[in-house]
C-alpha cells in the first residue's frame, strides 16, 4: 500500500519524463537508445549526426527536469512523483491537471491506463486507476469522512476543435462561455462513483467507446486529447476537480503539410492546441494575469484548472529511446523544456 505522504515539495509546475523500453521492433532493427538518464532529474539525449550512422554522435543534449523516469520506471513508480503529490488538492478545494504528452507510441496512453479496450485482463493500472484509488483513500480519512463528500468521473475527447462524450455513446457537445467567462460543456455526463471499482469500469467503458469503430485504433485517438476527470462535489456544489489528459501526438502538429486536407487541418488543430496548452501552463506557472485559453477548445474547457491561486498541474512528456524517435524526442524534451 502507498503512503498518503507527499514525496515532494509544494509546487504548482511540475514537468517530468518518462522513457520508455525499446520495443521488439526497435529491438529487431537493432536501433541504437539515444537517451541516457544520469540521474533522477537530469536527462542527456544524444542526437546522432545523421540519421542513419549509428555511431556518430553530434553532440550530447543536456535537460534539466522536476523528475526523469528511465526504462526501468513502473506506472505506480510515475504516478507516485507526478499525479500523487497533487490528489490531496483538490480536497482542499482546488483543481489539479496532468497531461501525458509524446509522439504516438511513445506511452501516453500505457501510463495514464487508459489502454482498455473492453478486456479488462489485457490492462495494467495506470495513472488514472492508481489516482481513484487514493482518491477513496483520501475520502474515508477521519479529516474528510463525515464532510458529505461525494465523486463523479467524466470522460471526454477532443478532436478538431469538438467535445464528444465518451460515457456517451460519444454524442457530440456544445462548449459555451457565459458572461462570467464559465466554461461550460452542454451535457458533459457526471457518472456518481462510490468506489475505485467503479471508476475501472467507466474508464473501461470510456476507452472502449475511444476505440470503437476505428480499424486503427492508434491511427484516430493519436489525433485527439481525451480528457478523464475525477469531480468532487460537497452537497451539490463542486469542491475540486482533477483532469487527467491523454494528448493528441505531438508529431500530428506536424501534418500541417499533408497532401489531404481533411489530416492537414487536424494538424494545425494540434498544433494550436499544445501551443495554447504551453502558454496557459506558462501562464499559471508565472502567475500571469492573462491567461489565453480561448486560443483552443482543450484550454478552453480547461479554463478553471489554469487560473486560481490552488490550481496546480503536472506534466509528464513521454519519449521513446529509439535512433529513428530522435527528431520527435527532441522536440518533446523542447516543448517540456519551455513549459517552466
Ligand atoms: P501513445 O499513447 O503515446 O501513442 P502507447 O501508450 O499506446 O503510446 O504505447 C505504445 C506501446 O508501447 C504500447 O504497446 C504500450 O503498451 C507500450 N509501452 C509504452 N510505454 C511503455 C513502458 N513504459 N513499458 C512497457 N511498455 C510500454
Ligand atoms: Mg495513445
Amino acid at each position: 500500500p502507498m503512503s498518503i505522504t507527499d514525496p515532494t515539495e509544494e509546487h504548482r509546475i511540475c514537468v517530468c519524463v518518462r522513457k520508455r523500453p525499446l520495443n521488439k521492433q526497435e529491438l529487431l532493427r537493432k536501433e541504437c537508445d539515444v537517451i541516457t538518464i544520469p540521474s533522477k532529474c537530469v536527462l542527456l539525449m544524444h542526437e546522432p549526426k545523421q540519421k542513419v550512422d549509428l555511431t556518430k554522435y553530434l553532440d550530447t543534449q543536456a535537460f534539466r527536469f522536476d523528475f526523469s523516469f528511465d526504462e526501468f520506471s513502473s506506472n505506480e513508480m510515475v504516478y507516485r512523483f507526478t499525479a500523487r503529490p497533487l490528489v490531496e488538492t483538490i480536497f482542499e478545494g482546488g483543481k489539479a491537471t496532468c497531461f501525458a504528452y509524446g509522439q504516438t507510441g511513445s506511452g501516453k496512453t500505457h501510463t495514464m491506463g487508459g489502454d482498455f479496450s473492453g478486456r479488462a485482463q489485457n490492462a495494467s493500472k495506470g495513472i488514472y486507476a492508481f489516482a481513484s484509488q487514493d482518491v477513496f483513500l483520501l475520502l474515508n480519512q477521519p479529516k474528510y469522512r463525515n464532510q458529505n463528500l461525494e465523486v463523479y468521473v467524466t470522460f471526454f475527447e477532443i478532436y478538431n476543435g469538438k467535445v464528444f462524450d465518451l460515457l456517451n455513446k460519444k454524442a457530440k457537445l456544445r462548449v459555451l462561455e457565459d458572461g462570467k467567462q464559465q466554461v461550460q460543456v452542454v451535457g458533459l455526463q457526471e457518472k456518481k462513483v462510490s468506489s475505485a471499482e467503479d471508476v475501472i469500469r467507466m474508464i473501461e467503458m470510456g476507452s472502449a467507446c475511444r476505440t470503437s469503430g476505428q480499424t486503427f485504433a492508434n491511427a484516430c485517438s493519436s489525433r485527439s486529447h481525451a480528457c478523464f476527470q475525477i469531480l468532487l462535489r460537497r452537497r451539490g456544489k463542486q469542491l475540486g476537480k482533477f483532469s487527467f489528459v491523454d494528448l493528441a501526438g505531438n508529431e500530428r502538429g506536424a501534418d500541417t503539410s499533408s497532401a489531404d486536407r481533411q489530416t492537414r487541418m487536424e494538424g494545425a488543430e494540434i498544433n494550436k492546441s499544445l501551443l495554447a496548452l504551453k502558454e496557459c501552463i506558462r501562464a499559471l506557472g508565472q502567475n500571469k494575469s492573462h491567461t489565453p485559453f480561448r486560443e483552443s477548445k482543450l484550454t478552453q474547457v480547461l479554463r478553471d484548472s489554469f487560473i486560481g491561486i490552488n490550481s496546480r498541474t503536472c506534466m509528464i512528456a513521454m519519449i521513446s529511446p529509439g535512433m529513428s524517435s530522435c527528431e520527435y524526442t527532441l522536440n518533446t524534451l523542447r516543448y517540456a523544456d519551455r513549459v517552466k
